[in-house]
This record gives structure tokens, sequence and C-alpha cells, in this order.
């Protein structure tokens, strides 16, 4: 089977701080291509390279340069290193967000070949599974490791790369297991077997650093923790484990996520406003349908105007008809040397092909009531064939494109008015996510609540205000109130995020608190031990709303028995964080799912700073601002104060968000900054 294709294409990434910094150092690599190459050229070609440090985000950008570019893509990623259980060991962590689909099988395969040499086989935590489609396996570092590992697993991986890659498994599977065993080369038991060692890293390199506030230890000094809830709080984590992400890197997670948009179709009445167009729309009836007067005045035959004969038309002529925009039949045809009354709108005669404006004649005679003109003369001479007349179809061609897909129906009339206008009464649109929204803790006390707040409560802010946000983007088909889950049972997460989903078939979660540090943040323990849910990123290099969390959960469908994967955003408690990071995070996924293509998220503009403002220099700060329209025409921003991210009146009245670069210092007065608006700019009238 395999001979008969062509030889796929393997990508080796070695992740090591070591032989990032002097090459030379690496072994792995060169033992893992001569272990591909010992399969033969039919089955693999020459690998790509490359060696990464234990950083998280180099780690991905190189795997997804070999997934994500159509045109460069390899069959098979092989990583080796970061998967034992030091602090710095973070392969596993960076690579399981970028699966799509997990194979645990191939783990069962390598770990169990390593544990019929010994116990430590336990020691690897390796992934593996299908991105796009490449085939990905994380390796232990130690080159006999990593070699015996894939030693365990090799004969099957050009079958599996094929099927990933898209062949037919029907075809391959032609001729039972046997046949595929012996194409692959292996017995139904593979002799080889593998020890998979723990690798180490000794480099004491940390990226980055903190503003306030300020962690005063590093986390390879910290003994390692459990996020195991029940564990209590001695033993919670004391860093969080979770690579650390830019803000555009979370976004891509986080629209790669993202379900593809469902088609439906909606009737033009009640109106499909704040709807993504599904397939282009063609008009159904051509506008004008018949050949209408532009203004109300008199049908002509103005002469031929390229012929000699050219003589004008000013006269006196008889009126021999009336044609009205309302007449449900056709007037009837002009005489020559007769004119018909004709208002806007209305159809013309056949033989007219001009229409003079009422301003341009004057009543000659009247009929004998006196009620009728009976005959008019025209003005002007300068009246040419086809003035003051619409063509059939001239605004919208028969058959003609009049809304591609992906147009966004504005509430604002116009491509309701198009699809009305050319006969369109059913509407393919793009169906919209049901969405609901929870806060979470113990201190966080309804507004409803007429008790006066004691102890450490708070008011529910985030609730009532994510609610607004999410309501006026006009994305969701729902937006349902979840109340609040308390940290401790009952009415714990857990059964608030399952009855949620379940009870109001909501396709995302956005709740707010409990991705913190304390041993009450519950959101990520609950979503990974409890609801075998999976966490693709956990922190975001970005102030405020560094521990943003976002997930995914399997949730069986009650009527199909399906599993589906709804999206959970875990948005910082931190009033200020919640509703800067739903913008970032959350609006991008619905424009998604709702059909719009393009650029996503928030409107990104150049403003001019009012007054000067301070830059951070470990993290992007989102400034909450005013921007409003000088009267020279360039946008000006003007801060909402103090933005300490517990301080929810620094988005009272803002309408944007300044991209302050992380840097030392400050912008000036003057300078010109990147803004993302929130809502519409302020005039200056
Ligand atoms: P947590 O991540 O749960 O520790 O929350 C961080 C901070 O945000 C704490 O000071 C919380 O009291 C506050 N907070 C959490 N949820 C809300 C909410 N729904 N409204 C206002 N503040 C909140
Ligand atoms: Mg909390």
């Amino acid at each position: 089977m395999q001979s008969n294709a062509s030889p796929l294409r393997p990508a080796i990434l070695i992740i090591s701080e070591t032989a990032f910094k002097d090459p030379a150092t690496d072994k792995a690599g060169n033992i893992l291509r001569e272990t591909l190459k010992a399969e033969g050229s039919d089955k693999w070609t020459e690998p790509w390279i490359e060696i990464v440090p234990d950083d998280a985000t180099r780690i991905q950008n190189a795997v997804r340069k070999w997934t994500d570019d159509e045109h460069n893509n390899a069959n098979m990623i092989i990583t080796t290193g970061g998967t034992g259980f030091a602090v710095k060991d973070i392969t596993p962590e960076a690579i399981a967000p970028l699966i799509h689909r997990p194979a645990p099988g191939l783990i069962h395969a390598m770990l169990a070949a390593s544990l019929e040499i010994t116990p430590f086989g336990a020691m690897s935590r390796p992934v593996a599974g299908v991105r796009g489609k490449a085939l990905i396996l994380t390796l232990p570092g130690s080159p006999k490791g990593a070699k015996e590992n894939l030693q365990a697993v090799l004969k099957m991986l050009p079958h599996a790369c094929l099927q990933a890659a898209g062949a037919d498994s029907r075809t391959m599977h032609t001729g039972g297991v046997k046949k595929l065993e012996e194409d692959a080369g292996v017995s139904t038991r593979s002799e080889n077997v593998s020890i998979a060692l723990p690798h180490h890293h000794h480099d004491h390199h940390h990226g980055h650093g903190h503003k306030i506030p300020q962690a005063h230890t590093k986390p390879e000094d910290r003994p390692p923790r459990s996020n195991d809830p029940t564990l209590g709080a001695s033993q919670r984590h004391r860093s969080s484990p979770y690579p650390m992400l830019s803000v555009s890197e979370a976004v891509s997670v986080i629209l790669e996520r993202a379900p593809a948009a469902v088609t439906t179709s909606l009737p033009l009445s009640p109106a499909p406003a704040n709807h993504v167009i599904a397939s282009d729309i063609h008009a159904l009836e051509a506008v004008p349908a018949y050949r209408a007067s532009i203004v109300d005045g008199y049908a002509v035959m103005v002469p031929d105007k390229a012929s000699q004969k050219h003589v004008g038309i000013k006269g006196t002529f008889p009126v021999a008809a009336v044609s009205h925009a309302q007449a449900s039949s056709m007037p009837p045809p002009l005489v020559e040397g007769t004119i018909a009354r004709i208002t806007t709108g209305a159809p013309l005669p056949a033989n007219a092909n001009a229409v003079v404006m009422v301003e341009d004649t004057a009543v000659v005679s009247t009929t004998a009531n006196g009620f009728e003109e009976a005959t008019v003369e025209i003005l002007t001479d300068a009246v040419e064939a086809g003035e003051n007349v619409r063509e059939p179809g001239s605004d919208i061609q028969l058959n003609s494109l009049i809304l591609p897909k992906g147009t966004f129906i504005t509430s604002l009339g116009g491509e309701i008015g198009v699809l009305a206008a050319a006969g369109i009464r059913t509407v393919p649109v793009f169906t919209k996510p049901r969405i609901g929204v929870l806060s979470t803790g113990d201190e966080v006390t309804d507004i409803s609540d007429p008790i006066p707040l004691s102890g450490g409560q708070i008011r529910d802010s985030n609730r009532p205000s994510l609610l607004s946000l999410l309501q006026g983007w006009n994305l969701c088909s729902a937006v349902i109130d979840l109340g609040i889950a308390r940290d401790t049972p009952p009415g714990s997460l857990e059964t608030v995020l399952r009855s949620g989903l379940a009870n109001h078939n909501l396709d995302i979660i956005v709740t707010t608190g409990g991705v913190s540090m304390g041993e009450l943040d519950l959101l990520k323990p609950t979503i990974e031990r409890s609801m075998g849910g999976t966490i693709h990123f956990g922190r975001v290099s970005m102030k405020p709303g560094k521990p943003t969390t976002f997930a995914s959960v399997p949730i069986k469908d009650t009527v199909s028995g399906d599993r589906r994967e709804k999206l959970i955003f875990g948005l910082p408690g931190n009033p200020a964080s919640a509703v800067v990071t739903a913008n970032l995070f959350v609006l991008p996924a619905l424009q998604k799912m709702v059909g719009l293509g393009g650029k996503r998220g928030l409107e990104r503009v150049m403003v001019r700073l009012e007054g000067r403002v301070k830059c951070d220099k470990a993290r992007v700060e989102y400034h909450r601002v005013v921007v409003s329209c000088g009267r020279d025409g360039g946008l000006l921003a003007a801060s909402t104060g103090m933005q300490r991210s517990s301080r929810v009146g620094s988005l009272a009245s803002a309408n944007a968000l300044l991209v302050l670069p992380q840097r030392e210092g400050w912008l000036e007065k003057g300078e010109m900054c990147e803004a993302l608006m929130m809502g519409p700019v302020i005039g200056f009238g």
C-alpha cells in the first residue's frame, strides 16, 4: 500500500533549552532522522528539523508552521523533549491545545512498549493526535527513549498519516487488519519495545517579568503542586502551570476551536436583521420590472438624434393618455404626434422614449369641463432619447448578485430593502449561537438581594454588565442569565455549568471569577477534573485579563445522544478585566460562529492622545478611553482615569480601548496610538 504512494514528509521539533543555545549538543535529532531513514526513502522524505527552547509559544508556532500552511504541510511532526515531570517540561501542555483529534491509542502503544522495559516508562507524559492533516507525536528528550518510543509505533504511522491527510479509509482497509499488518510490516504484537525516560532541564531562564502585583520567587523554585481542589489549599499550585499566550495567539486558538457557522433560512418579514447571509443571493425580480418614469411629466417620442431628421420635440401636442404609478395594466402605445401624461415610477407607454418634466411644459387647452389637459406645449428642445427613463433592470438586473454570502444584514434597513425589492421572500442566513452568563464566588451578591452587604460581600456587577454587552452585539440568538455559582456546594460550579448547558441548549458559557490562583478558583479544575474538558489556554499576556481561560467540554446531547463540544470562556472576576476580555476574546468567537469572515474583533483605529498615559513593560495594556472626533477630522482619546482592574468605573462612558505597547515609560499627550472601538465615536456637534 505505502510503496505505491509518494513518501510522507516528517518534521522533527527538538525542544531543549541546551540544544537551542548550542545545536551541536543535540543528539536526538540525528537519531530520529536515522530511525526514519531506516524505514526507507519510499516511506519518509528527509525530515525538516527545528530546535526551540521550552517555551510554549515557540513550540506552538513551530508546530503551526508545519500544520496550518496548505503549501508547507508536514505529514507527521515528532517532538522530542519536555515530556517529563520537571517544572520546565511543558511540551504536552503546549501541544495538547493544538490537537484537533487525540490519538490515545498511539500513546498507549508507546507507554506499553516502555513499561515492558522499566516502570520508569510511566514517567513520560506523551501527547498524540491529528492537527489538520498532520499527525503529531511527543517523544521523550533522551535520544534512546525517543528512538525506542518512535520505533514502538513507527510501522503504523504511514497508514495513520495517509488517513489523516484525507486518503479514503475504505479502500485502505480492504483486506482487513491482517493485510494492514502485512503492509506495515508488523505482527500482531510489535517486537519493538522502548523505554521512555523523563527529560531533565537545567536551564533557569524565566520569561515574563510581572508588574503589579508581582511575585518575588521563580516558578521553578516552587515545589510542584496539584490542581485537585479536594486536596485543600496547602496543595494548590503556587504558580500557574498554564503557558502564557499572547493576545493574538489566544485569539487564534479561540478561532480554531469556535465551530463553523450553520445555515438556516428566515423569512424576510419579520426582518432577519443582524444575521449573516449564508449563500449568494440573486435577484428574483428586476427593478424596475418595466420602463419607468423618473419624474412627473409627459412621455414623448424624441426623434432619433443620430438621424439627419433630428428636429427636437418643442411644440404643442395632444395629451392622448395618462399613466399612473398605481396602474395595474400598461397604458396604450403612444401614437406619433401625441404625448401621454405620466407620474413618477409609472410605466412608459410603448413607443415613448423619454419623459419631459412637468416644469418644462405649459397647458395650452383643457377639456370641456376644464378638469383635464387637452393640449400641452413642450417648452424645450433639449430633451434627449432616454431622458428621465429607468430601463427595466437598471436598478437591479434580473438574476444579478444582489448580496454575496457573508454580508451582514444590518438593522439600518439597506440590505433588507434590497432583498425586498428584488422579490426575495426567504433569506439564507447563518444561525446564531446561544450563550449563557454566569458569575462565580461565595462573596458575589445579586443586585436584587435586599439585605445590606456584610463581611467580604460584593455586588455582582459582572453579570448585568456582560449580559448587556452580549445583548448589544446582536450576535446571539439567546443570551441567558445563569445566575451565580457558589464556590462551595450546593449550587456549585459543575452543577450550574452542566445544567446551564443542558437546560438552555447553550453553545457557549461565559463565566467570571474563579480563574486566579486562590484555592477557591475552581473553574480550571472543575472543567479538567469533573467535566472531562480541555483548557486550551489559561493565561494571556495582557493587562487587565491575565488569568483569562478558554476551554471546551464534551456534552452529550439529550436528544441525539451525540457528544457536542461546548465552549467556556473563563473571564477574570475583576470587572474591568471581565469586560475587556469579553471584547477581545468572546467577540471574535461569536463573529466566526455567526458566519462573519474577514477581519474579526473590534474595529481598529488610530487616535491622538489627549493626555499622557503610562505603559506597562511586562504586558500589553488595554487602557479604557473615550474616543471622539475632533473638528479637524482626527480621532482624539481621553482616558477614563485610574485603570486598576477592579475599578468598574474605568469602563463607564468608555467607547474604546487604547492598545498600549508593552514597554517602559509613557506615551505623551499628542502622540498617536492604536485603539479598539467598543462603541460608536462621539461626534463634535
Ligand atoms: P476571583 O478570580 O474569583 O478571585 O475574583 C477576582 C476579583 O473579582 C475578586 O475581588 C472578586 O471579588 C471580584 N469579582 C468576582 N466576581 C465578580 C462579579 N461577578 N462582580 C464583581 N466583582 C467580581
Ligand atoms: Mg472567586
